[in-house]
């Protein structure tokens, strides 16, 4: 089976490639020949998630996934959440977006936070949603130099590192984006 990752990002393809079954052949954005920008205008992740998948579904008339994910404060209720990349403005740059959440934390006691990841699945004519989070807390300063994005100052519970201190490895196994793309593969798993 076919199935499209509505993704340009080859990291994240050969990632999920590499958990599914042979059966199933992953096709990203290029492979399609689709170059069209799709605004993502939804205001919530699973909106924005269902705009891409559907997009590819509708015009292609193939079966397809998208992600979209946000990382989520409490005490900002929720922000900046689905508009994650571009926080700080566009276009999308991790470090003032950092240099902005940590201005606005500053005189809040709660800190604590988690980034969501959501994925939805158009599959033979059913769509179906995944969910993946990771529950932890927004560092005070930077830490660590891997990863991307608000990795350096997001701290998953139970650890003593912040994502920029793991190895990808670490990371997959524990992160929102692991966690919805295990759920999404055992998933279809079961269906091949
Ligand atoms: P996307 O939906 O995967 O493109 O993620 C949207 C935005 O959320 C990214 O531009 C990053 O700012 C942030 N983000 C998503 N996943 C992660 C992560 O694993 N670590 C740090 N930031 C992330």
């Amino acid at each position: 089976m076919k199935l499209v990752f509505a993704t340009n990002n080859l990291n994240k393809l050969a990632e999920v490639q590499k958990m599914l079954p042979n059966s199933i052949e992953l096709l990203s954005l290029k492979d399609i020949s689709c170059f069209d920008d799709i605004e993502e205008t939804a205001t919530t992740l699973e909106g924005n998630a269902k705009i891409k998948a559907n997009y590819i579904t509708q015009k292609y008339k193939l079966n397809c996934f998208a992600d979209d994910t946000g990382l989520e404060v409490n005490s900002l209720n929720g922000a900046p959440g689905v508009y994650s990349a571009r926080y700080s403005g566009e276009p999308s740059n991790a470090e003032n977006n950092m240099q902005k959440l940590l201005t606005e934390l500053k005189n809040k006691d709660d800190r604590s936070a988690q980034f969501r990841t959501s994925i939805c699945l158009n599959l033979n004519g059913e769509q179906y949603l995944f969910n993946g989070i990771c529950k932890g807390e927004i560092l005070k300063h930077k830490q660590g130099e891997k990863g991307f994005g608000y990795d350096p100052i997001f701290q998953p519970d139970d650890f003593e590192k912040s994502f920029a201190q793991m190895t990808s490895e670490e990371k997959n196994k524990i992160s929102h984006r692991g966690l919805a793309i295990q759920d999404l593969v055992n998933f279809l798993k079961d269906k091949s």
